[in-house]
This record gives C-alpha cells, structure tokens and sequence, in this order.
C-alpha cells in the first residue's frame, strides 16, 4: 500500500488531519466520526511517506485492548512496529528499563490489589472497617495519586469549597492519615502501586537528566487517542516526554468525557491550543457509525441539556457539543420500552437477541450495556436460560465474584441451621444483610454500591423464586443458585458483550441494548450535583453512540417480581421520547417473570392487602405483617424495641442469629397484636409449633411485663 493509497479511505476533513504529519495537532469531534481512525491512518501515512521511523512514535490509548486494536490496523495499513500501549503500560516499560539507573537494585514488585495493605494500614491506626468500605477508601486514594495530591495537600483540596465527599465512611482528615500509613505500610514492604508506575515515572524523568535525555531521543512523536479524560498525573507524563517538543497529536471528544470521577479532566482537551499556540485543530462531524435515527437520539439528548443552561442557576460549563451528521442510509427506529421488573427486562432483551439472530446478526455484534456491574446478573441468567452465548467485559460473572461467592457460603451455613417459621425471602435478607445489604440503595458510588447491586439481585431472586413456587424452602434456593451458577460458568465462545457503560467507551456494535434506564440508575442514585449528572448524560450518550444500526432502550418499573412499579423511568429519556414522537413510553410490559411458569398458581393464592390502605402486597415482609411500607406502624415502637432486646438476649442464650429467634416482621405483628395466649401467639405469621416451644412463654413473658 503506497502512503497515498491509505488516505483513499477517509473524508475531506480526516484527511486534512492525517496528512498534517509535524506541529501540535488536535482533533475535536464527536462520537464516531472516525477519530480513531483518522490517527490510524495518519501514523500509517507518515510510516508509509517516510517521515515517521515507526520505533520514534508512541501512540497511548486508554486501554489495553483499545492500544491492541490499534496495533493490529496499523498492520493490515502497512505499518508494523509502532508501538500502541496504555499509558501505564508505556510508563511500566520506561521504568523497568531505567529502574537500575535511576534508582538500582532491583524494582519492587507491583500490587495487585490496595485493599490488604489498607486494611494493615488501618489496623496500625487502630481504624475499624469493612472490606467494602475499604474498596472505597482504594478508590480515594488513587484518585488522590492520580491527581497528584500527597496527604497533606489531599486535604487541602478535600475540604476547599463545597468539600469532596467523605471517602469509605471516614472524614478527610482520617482518610489523609490512612492515606500516608498506606504509603509507608507499601514503603516497609517494598511494594508499588500501579499509580505509583506513573508516579515514580514522572519522578525519575523530573530528576534525572539522562533518563529523560534518552526516552526523549527515543521517541520524537506522540499521539494520545480519548484525550478528554487523561489525568493530570497522565498529562505531567506527557509533557516530560514531549520535554517542549512540539510532536504531538490529541483526539478526543469532550461530551464523552466519562472518567472525572477517577481525577480526568476535559481541560488539557479543551485548552490544548493555549497551551500549543501553533496548534491546528480539525473538527469532524460526518458520523460514520451509527444511522440517522441513532444519532438524532444522541444529538437531541446533548441539545436538551444546552437548552437548560439559561434555566440552571450557578452551572457548571457546558459548551454547545457539536451536531453530529449521520453519513449512513436510515434504519430501524429506535426502541424504549417499559417493563416489569428487571427479569421481565432481561428476559425480553434475550428475546430480542434471539430476533436478531434469526436476522443473521452474529452474537459478537450485539451488545447489552448497563450502568453498575451489579446489574448483569439478570441478564447473565437470562441469557443462560435462552441458550445465548455471552462474554463479560470489564467485570467477573456474577457468580464468580466475591461478594456473591461469600453470600453464598453465608446461605449455605444458615440452611443449615434453618427451623421453618421465616420465608425465604426473609431468611434471605436477614442473613444478607450483614453481607451488605438494606432495603435502600446506599447512596455512595463504588464498591459499597457494586456489593449492594449483587445481594439486592439475590434478594429479588428469593422473592421472585418465592411467589412462583410452593413450598419454596432454601433447600430448593440454594439448589437453584448452583445450577444458575454452573448455566453462567459454561465456557462461551463467540458470544453476546455484557458490559458496562464505562467500559464501552470507543467500542462499537451493530446492536445495543441500553438497559436499566431507571432513576437511581441513570442517573445513579450518587449523582445529585449538575455537574455529576452531566457526567451520567454524557455516559448515556457513550452509551446510544456505541449502536451502529440497531438501539433498544429500557427501563423497569420496579427491580424484582411482583414489586409496585415505583421506580420512574430516566429523566433522560423524556427528551428521546418526545423525539421518537412517543407521548407514553411503549409500555411493552413483558409478562412479570413471576408469570411465566404456568403450574404457578402460587400469586394469586397469595394475595394480601395492607391492613390500613388496602394496596396489594406482595413484598414478603409486607404480606407477612400485612401492611405495605408506606403506611404507619400500627404497634407500640417502646414495645418493639423491648422485644427486639429480648430476642437479642434470646438468641445469645441459644447461640442462632437473632433472625432465627423471630423477624422484625413477626416482632412487629407480635407488638401490635400483643397475643396473650398460645393460640393467639400461632396465628402470628411466622409463629410455628417448634417456635412456639422455644420462646412461647419467655416472649409472653415480655408482653405481660409491658402490659
Ligand atoms: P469514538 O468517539 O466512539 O471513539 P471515533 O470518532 O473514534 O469514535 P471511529 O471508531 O474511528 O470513530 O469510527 C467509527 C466508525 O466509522 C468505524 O467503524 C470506522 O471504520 C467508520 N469510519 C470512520 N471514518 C470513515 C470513512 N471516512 N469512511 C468509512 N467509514 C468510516
Ligand atoms: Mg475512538
């Protein structure tokens, strides 16, 4: 291929940037409009023409399978032996080389995991915490190194304005503490960090003249692809390779912009030609990848946040993005629906799959992309169920996951010391819930989150498992979790991608599935800021730029079986609604998966209503005490608290978990009934013969005494 021949296959305007081969150059466009491609071709042209020695030029993407995506088009366009890596890896590469230099002796090995050597570091503070908490404080802690933020001016910054959020529970004082016994715990142990890489990186390239002589003679060009979200530490990096060279080229779409929360900025983006005075910028809008229908969507999504800014009071920056023209013939209309629960979704989604195969779209070509890793459970089961290959990406299947695997083997010691009188659902959640689980979402982001998604799946399943079986014992739970877990651990080939929004970025199908478009979801509970809701617009929009031909977009009214339906469909998709010219949304409500065995009888044998207000129950705490959550309690809360000390004290004495003794629900039943006989106690919900003889009289005790 002659050098001409690999600027055949671009546009005007990409062409214009691929054959400006020297000086600072920027290509600010929207999502598929062939930036990536643009850079691509332009490395492989100036190979070709001879101006680039292709072991002089380093191309830094943003992750590794983007890095090897590129690597292997710049081979099929004639340019083998560029190298393409991720930032760190580059970073990985320099520092080993240099380490003996530099520093000598041998490098320290890098960690895997934060989490070890914090809980260590906590220990010698005399800090109690929990393993997610701590997964939260890891998160901090490279967000604080990422932007390049030392303990003390951690704080600083931490408590300047309206504050940072309080990090794994601790205020910011304790976090830059725990923060600097990390470092020293890492220090005794001759270990580094993966941001240490970059950091240590940095340092030898800022100290060391030859170091930086020498990587500087090796590489003469740069270019950084998904600019919009390099890190301050990443951009030091950069401008000490560049050491004031000029070689540098920069793509990046800043209403993509998805990574703030891990310390990347749009800035260096969007203020690269004040910092390259020479620079020249080539702005694309032809999208290549998606049909008009598609990017309409994504235009009127943007637009609508543009039209807001006159009405917002004090927001935060929001430049008018650029209109993208979509280059390809029309296609399929776009689909919103409205289902169920999230099974009814899921199992409506692999249903869909299963009309695109017929249509002949290969499983590769199809991806179902979420907001929190949690939610893949269902449709990991669901696609299990239908006999659909799947790949996750980014993320551990469900049942792989440590969580998930502790949960289990929680469940598993509880059965077997399980007596009848709870539910399952019950049983369930009381032993989840010292796994992490409540009955509202936690309103932080990270690993408390992610833990939280994956017991509220289990907890959906009991209760959804519950009302379509009879006789539903955790016996037959915990059978029905291994089988599930052995469907979703088959070995999978070409497969359908799970993942999730954030790991999409810059990856392209010709169907998508955005799914659990909720509130609370998108977006997520945690953003309540204008500034981070923006960041869930702009993730909504990776999301709907990612379908080449074929866009469904979902929501569930509420997340498990036979739930009342409250959860609100995404604000976001009320513009998008008006767009596809849908008042209503398409209520497809798919048929509850509670429904959908047909020997199940068992829901409408349970039919219950609130006491007070009469709304059907179905929650089974809510049947069991026959009153929904909304209305009052109708007991004495003094006599409550003094039988819940009594169960305390009760299930000390017999060595079983306090919900082994009797639930909160029963408690509460107990509290507002106040049965002062044998006979009255049996009619308790959750009051069986073999209870009855183990706290019969001790609990009537308690109600004398009160009475
Ligand atoms: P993102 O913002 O999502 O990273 P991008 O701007 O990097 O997108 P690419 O991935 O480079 O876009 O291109 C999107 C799709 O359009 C690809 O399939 C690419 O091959 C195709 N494409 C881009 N430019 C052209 C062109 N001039 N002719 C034909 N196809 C093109
Ligand atoms: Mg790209």
């Amino acid at each position: 291929m002659t050098a001409e021949e690999v600027l055949e296959g671009l546009d005007e305007e990409q062409r214009e940037a691929a054959s400006t081969l020297t000086g600072p150059l920027c290509i600010l466009a929207g999502a598929g409009t062939g930036k990536t491609r643009a850079i691509t071709h332009r490395i492989a042209y100036g190979v070709r023409a001879g101006i680039y020695d292709p072991h002089r030029l380093l191309a830094v993407t943003f992750t590794a399978r983007a890095a090897a995506e590129m690597r292997s088009r710049l081979n099929s366009l004639g340019a083998p032996g560029v190298q393409a890596r991720t930032f760190h890896a580059a970073a990985l590469r320099q520092l080993q080389y240099f380490w003996p230099l530099a520093i000598g002796g041998t490098m320290p090995q890098i960690l895997d995991h934060k989490v070890r050597l914090l809980a260590e570091a906590a220990r010698r503070l005399h800090i109690t915490t929990d393993r997610a908490s701590l997964r939260d404080l890891a998160s901090e802690i490279e967000w604080a190194k990422v932007s390049t933020l030392t303990p003390d001016s951690y704080l600083e910054v931490a408590e300047q304005g309206a504050g940072r959020a309080e990090p794994g529970g601790v205020d910011h004082r304790t976090f830059a503490k725990l923060y600097q016994s990390y470092e020293d715990v890492k220090l005794d142990k001759h270990l580094i960090d993966f941001e240490d890489v970059l950091l240590l990186t940095v340092g030898i390239l800022e100290d060391d003249e030859r170091v930086a002589a020498q990587v500087r003679q090796q590489y003469r060009h740069f270019v950084v692809d998904e600019y919009q979200d390099v890190s301050p530490l990443q951009q030091r990096l950069l401008d000490l390779w560049l050491g004031g060279r000029e070689e540098i080229c920069v793509v990046g779409d800043a209403a993509q912009t998805i990574y703030s929360f891990t310390g990347a900025t749009p800035d260096f983006l969007l203020n690269f030609t004040g910092r390259h005075q020479e620079a020249k910028v080539v702005k694309l809008i032809r999208d290549y990848r998606s049909t008009p229908e598609v990017v309409q969507l994504a235009n009127t999504l943007l637009s609508d946040r543009t039209r807001e800014q006159a009405r917002l009071t004090d927001p935060p920056a929001w430049s008018d993005p650029l209109r993208l023209v979509s280059q390809k013939n029309r296609g399929p209309a776009p689909q919103l629906t409205q289902h169920a629960d999230d099974d009814a979704e899921a199992a409506w989604i692999a249903e869909q799959i299963g009309v695109l195969q017929e249509r002949a779209v290969p499983l590769s070509e199809i991806a179902i992309l979420y907001r929190t890793n949690g939610q893949s459970q269902a449709f990991e089961q669901a696609l299990a169920q239908a006999g659909i290959s799947y790949q996750l990406r980014g993320s551990e299947r469900f049942f792989s996951r440590a969580e998930v695997r502790e949960a289990l083997a929680a469940l598993r010691t509880s059965s077997l010391v399980e007596e009848g009188g709870d539910t399952v659902p019950e049983a369930v959640r009381a032993v989840l819930s010292s796994h992490g689980w409540r009955r509202e979402a936690p309103e932080t982001t990270g690993a408390v989150r992610e833990r939280w998604e994956s017991m509220a799946a289990l907890v959906s399943l009991a209760d959804q498992l519950d009302a379509e079986r009879e006789d539903f014992t955790m016996k037959a739970f915990l059978a029905e979790l291994e089988e599930r877990s052995a469907a979703q651990h088959a070995p999978t080939v070409e497969g359908v991608t799970l993942a999730s929004l954030h790991s999409a970025k810059g990856l392209e199908w010709d169907a998508v599935f955005l799914a659990g478009l909720n509130e609370g979801l998108m977006p997520i509970t945690f953003a309540k800021e204008q500034k981070e809701i923006d960041e869930e617009r702009r993730l909504f929009y990776v999301g709907i730029t990612r379908a080449r031909t074929y866009l469904s977009m979902s929501s569930a009214s509420s997340r498990h079986s036979g739930g009342r339906g409250k959860r609100q469909p995404s604000r976001f998709l009320r513009p998008l609604r008006r767009e596809l010219g849908l008042e209503e949304p398409t209520r497809r409500i798919a048929p509850s998966s509670g429904s959908k065995n047909p020997n199940s009888s068992a829901r409408s044998k349970k039919t219950a209503t609130c006491s007070t207000c009469g709304t059907v129950l179905s929650v089974p705490t809510e049947v069991k005490r026959r009153r929904c959550a909304e209305c009052p309690a109708r007991y004495d809360e003094a006599l409550f608290e003094r039988l819940r000390e009594w169960r305390s004290a009760q299930a000390e004495e017999l060595e079983v978990p306090a919900f082994m003794v009797f639930t909160d629900a029963t408690l509460e039943v107990i509290a507002e009934k106040r049965p002062s006989s044998d006979e009255e106690l049996l009619k308790v919900p959750g009051v069986g013969k073999s209870k009855l003889e183990k706290h019969g009289e001790s609990v009537k005790k308690v109600l004398a005494e009160s009475a």
